[in-house]
């Protein structure tokens, strides 16, 4: 209907009747005669919609026909039906009744959701401009509605796309995990940080359950126990949880679960985030590492530490070990203003003296004397020290100090005082001159003493001139350098020559302290007769330089002797090597000639002659050895030791045999050496061992090599071992000597030279030998060779 209102007269009446019903809009055309509102006509369209007849309508009031349902008070149809025409009739104006639902049923009787809107329009007189008449029009909007329905669907449903892009960047950038679990604790939501740290692909991962995403049991029993939890309580849980990340090792996880609720306030799911709180946990761990390494450092510390919480009483927090042995206190006892009772009742003020002011401005303080009680009952003067602390925001912690020992600096310092007065005296007894010099006006005040060490009338005072003047010519350039010296360090020193006016020398030392008094530079000091000193230095010093010549003089002569010893051993031993052979050759001789005429007794004096003779053989032969020994070779060669020794053991090869000894040589070590110097030292080393064996006992030789460290450098220990007769373990040293020997000849020949050589040898070497031993359980002998 595109008309907005109909002027008329009541003769037109029956026209416009014929007309309206014809119109397709669903209409009923009122009176104006209120409250009746007789329906006039109506359009075919509207008796199509509501299914009455035309008979049940015309001529009737219009809530004769549409009553309101007054059983239903929320039912306002009628309310505002009534409503809308009397404001058509009050202001002249078309009213438009809101949109309502009101769905009819189909040809099939089933219901159809329907909407409609109602109008409700006036028809003027045109000559008084009353209202004669009221058009009621019904409008299906059904398919409005339904498309602004659709509209605001579609809106919604891109506002809630773009919130899932909102929420899911931010999940998915987050390094915290998100997920959800539905009810029945499977994963309904994992973020990438989740997926990432199983290793998993959404697909893989969504729908499953704990285990099938690789969480071990207990971890996937707690959560589920969680889930219970907070699906019964609809409470959050919060925990801390460590296990294994795909990528990243060992991490500890902090979490918390939280209730999703549905809009019947019932949980529909549960939500949770886990926070890798691995480094945060590393770094707690790291102050709790260096409290203790603090401790530790505090606990051997010679010096009391302490920490003092932020107090006006300086109540103490931490006392190391140190203090707590000290005092005797246990931790516990020691805590808080426990020092109180420990430090001398006379110091507790001088120690908050020092700590309020210090405290109140948040500064370091220092208290240089405090008795400490000790343990025992005895007081010891102490020294502290505090320092203010701050928390990493720089708020004032309290302090942390130490306090050590000063007893016996204040011990020396109140004798110092005692002293002073004494020290006057000493002066006078040390015989010092004394002097006192302004050095701008060059004057000078001296004690009676100093003139008499210058040679000067001492009842006098000397002018400053004639002081100075008494310092040697020669020496004055030591004066003006000390002097020059002074005015930098303030110390005056110099020993200088002073001439006396009858031209005697003598020695003085001067000592001075340059000062400024009251901005007048001074020196002031002691000068001293030093003399005799000196000339007794100077005797000492010929006295030393003459005998160290001495020493160097005799020093090499005994060098000199030793040598020639060493030639005059070497040639006599030559040369009795020849008569020694003739006297056993002819003794030899002598006996077999007389040989029947021999009785019992000459035959005997003739073996000891051979036995003698035989010794002396052997201990020229021996002597012979230890003076080629002493000459050493010029040049050094790798020598294999395991071909010396298997030479060595070649030649004692009867002797083994006979004794039935069992020999075991292990891998020997190739070092740089004398080659015929170091078969001798094992031919000496493995015959002893041969030869000082028990008698029922088969000998038993092992001789093995390892590697050793000597005063940090390498060397091999080369060692030959016996289980033989042994000897006094206090005389491993004295059978390195020459002529030693433990065991009579009687039942063991020998010359007492053949350790003497092996330690010879080995001096060549630079090495060491020693030997070890048990008596009757064998011996032991260590041969250290630089490995180099
Ligand atoms: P000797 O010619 O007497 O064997 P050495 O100088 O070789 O002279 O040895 C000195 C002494 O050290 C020997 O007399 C002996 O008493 C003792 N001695 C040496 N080697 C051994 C050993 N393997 N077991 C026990 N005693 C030993």
């Amino acid at each position: 209907m595109s008309y907005e209102s109909i002027t008329t007269s009541a003769n037109t009446e029956a026209l416009y009747t014929a007309f309206f019903e014809a119109l397709s809009s669903k209409s009923y055309l009122m009176r104006a005669d209120a409250p009746r509102y007789t329906i006039l006509a109506v359009t075919n369209s509207h008796l199509e919609l509501t299914g009455l007849q035309k008979e049940d309508m015309i001529g009737r009031g219009v809530f004769d026909v549409f009553p309101p349902n007054t059983s239903d008070p929320s039912d306002t149809g009628g309310k505002d039906f009534l409503a809308s025409l009397q404001y058509v009739l009050s202001y002249k104006k078309p009213h438009y009744l809101p949109a309502q639902r009101y769905d009819i049923t189909d040809s099939d009787g089933r219901f159809v959701e329907k909407y409609w809107r109602a109008e409700s329009k006036p028809v003027l007189s045109p000559d008084s401009g009353e209202v004669l008449y009221i058009i009621h029009t019904t409008e299906d909007i059904t398919d409005q509605v339904k498309a602004a329905e659709m509209k605001e669907q579609i809106k919604g449903m891109e506002e809630a796309a773009a919130l899932k892009r909102l929420y899911e960047t931010i999940t998915n950038n987050t390094p915290d995990l998100i997920y959800v679990f539905d009810l029945n604790y499977r994963f309904t939501y994992a973020n990438n940080a989740l997926l990432t740290m199983w290793g998993k692909t959404w697909e893989d991962a969504i729908d499953k359950g704990l285990r099938e995403n690789g969480y071990e049991e207990w971890h996937a029993a707690m959560h589920e126990r969680e889930i219970d939890h907070v699906v019964a309580t609809k409470e959050p849980v919060r925990g801390e949880v460590s296990f294994p990340h795909a990528v990243l090792g060992k991490r500890v996880y902090d979490y918390i679960l939280v209730p999703v609720l549905n809009s019947k306030g019932e949980v529909e799911a549960v939500a949770g985030t886990t926070r890798d709180i691995t480094e945060h946990k590393l770094a707690e761990l790291s102050i709790l590492e260096s409290n203790e390494r603090f401790r530790n450092l505090a606990d051997d510390s010679p010096m009391f530490v302490f920490i003092i919480d932020v107090g006006e009483l300086a109540p103490v927090s931490f006392w190391n070990k140190t203090w707590l042995r000290y005092t005797g206190q246990s931790n516990e006892e020691a805590m808080g203003r426990a020092w109180d009772g420990i430090i001398h009742p006379d110091d507790v003020p001088v120690v908050m003296s020092h700590y309020t002011p210090a405290f109140q401005n948040r500064q370091p303080y220092f208290i240089p004397w405090v008795r400490v009680k000790r343990y025992d009952g005895e007081y010891r003067w102490h020294a502290f020290k505090g320092n203010p602390r701050h928390l990493p925001n720089g708020q004032f912690n309290g302090f942390v100090g130490v306090g050590f020992d000063v007893h016996e600096q204040k011990l020396a310092e109140e004798a110092l005082k005692q002293s002073e007065a004494k020290a006057r005296a000493a002066v006078d007894i040390a015989r010092l001159g004394t002097f006192e010099i302004n050095v701008l006006k060059q004057s000078i005040l001296h004690s009676p003493r100093l003139a008499e060490i210058l040679g000067l009338d001492p009842s006098k005072q000397w002018p400053y001139q004639t002081v100075i003047n008494a310092v040697h010519p020669d020496d004055m350039a030591i004066r003006l350098k000390a002097l020059e010296r002074a005015k930098e360090t303030g110390v005056l020193f110099y020993e200088a020559r002073i001439l006396q006016p009858d031209q005697i020398v003598r020695w003085v030392r001067l000592n001075g302290r340059y000062l400024y008094q009251e901005s007048q530079p001074m020196i002031v000091g002691t000068l001293m007769d030093i003399t005799q000193e000196k000339k007794t230095a100077e005797e000492l010093e010929h006295k030393v330089m003459a005998r160290t010549m001495e020493l160097q003089a005799a020093n090499e002569e005994l060098k000199r002797s030793n040598q020639n010893l060493e030639e005059f051993a070497h040639a006599a031993s030559h040369d009795l090597k020849e008569p020694v052979r003739k006297i056993h050759f002819f003794t030899n001789q002598l006996k077999n000639q007389l040989s029947s005429l021999l009785n019992a007794e000459q035959e005997k004096a003739f073996s000891r002659i051979e036995n003698a003779t035989e010794r002396m053989g052997n201990l020229i032969d021996d002597l012979l050895l230890y003076s080629h020994v002493s000459h050493r070779p010029i040049e050094m060669e790798m020598v294999d030791l395991n071909t010396k020794v298997q030479r060595v053991l070649e030649d004692l090869e009867l002797d083994i045999r006979e004794k039935k000894a069992l020999i075991n040589v292990e891998r020997l070590p190739v070092v740089k050496g004398y080659r015929r110097q170091l078969q001798q030292l094992f031919q000496n080393l493995i015959s002893n061992a041969l030869k000082y064996s028990k008698s029922d006992v088969p000998p038993r030789i092992e001789i093995s090599a390892t590697k050793v460290m000597k005063n940090e450098k390498p060397y091999y220990q080369i060692t030959v071992k016996d289980n033989g007769i042994g000897f006094q373990p206090e005389y491993a040293d004295k059978i390195f000597q020459m002529f030693t020997r433990l065991h009579g000849k009687g039942e063991y020949s020998g010359t007492g030279v053949g350790l003497s050589i092996a330690k010879k040898v080995v001096d060549n070497h630079n090495g060491l030998i020693r030997a070890e031993s048990t008596v009757g359980e064998g011996s032991a002998f260590l041969v250290y060779l630089p490995e180099e």
